[in-house]
């Protein structure tokens, strides 16, 4: 006899990491799009501080578009989760209060299957806390990598282009640019 796959419905973590330009996003409008193909019931949700496209979508750098719901902080996601959502995912998860750590643990008991992307390292190649936290805590993890903007190997860091030196400043190609290792300079403090 054939064992059906998920004997209860059991949740899960799943972690998609990596530098700036990594393809995130896209890999996970690509996990989001293939369960809506599977008629799965599926919640999107992003951090209000990503203003770079608007509040009611998340868009990847190739400017891949599909609709999520914005929100402020950690704890304003459960209330929005419906029962029969099987599907969560959270982009951003960097931007994030530490509580979003415990939201997705909790979805992850309750059955949900709970995918997250975001950034690993800060622009000066320090851990997110809670990226770190939930790469320990997860089931299914996915680093990926860019092109190094000077010499074209992969790239697993971000670096700064601007002079700011709050830790989270909102930009892209004109704030941060893919590099690698050997092109990555840690800015001074
Ligand atoms: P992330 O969410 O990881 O920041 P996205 O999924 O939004 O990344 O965007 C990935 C896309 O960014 C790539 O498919 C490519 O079109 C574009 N891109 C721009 N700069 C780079 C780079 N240096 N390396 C790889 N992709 C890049
Ligand atoms: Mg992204
Ligand atoms: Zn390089």
């Amino acid at each position: 006899m054939v064992r059906p796959l998920m004997l209860h419905r059991q949740g899960w973590i799943e972690v998609i990491c990596g530098c700036m330009f990594s393809g995130k996003t896209e890999e996970l409008i690509r996990r989001v799009r293939t369960a809506l193909i599977a008629k799965q019931k599926v919640q999107l949700f992003n951090s209000k501080i990503d203003t770079r496209y608007g509040l009611d979508s998340i868009t990847s750098h190739n400017q891949t578009k599909v609709a999520a719901l914005c929100v402020k902080s950690s704890g304003e996601i459960l209330p929005l989760v419906e029962k029969d959502t099987q599907v969560v995912a959270i982009d951003e998860i960097n931007f994030f209060d530490k509580g979003i750590v415990d939201v997705c643990t909790t979805l992850a008991n309750n059955g949900k299957r709970v995918i997250v992307a975001g950034l690993d390292l800060d622009y000066r190649a320090e851990p997110f806390e809670v990226t770190a936290a939930l790469l320990a805590k997860a089931e299914y993890i996915t680093k990926n990598q860019a092109v190094c903007t000077r010499c074209g190997n992969p790239a697993s860091f971000t670096q700064r282009i601007s002079k700011d030196k709050k830790r989270i400043v909102v930009g892209t190609t004109d704030a941060y640019q893919a590099r690698c290792r050997r092109c990555f300079k840690k800015p001074r403090t």
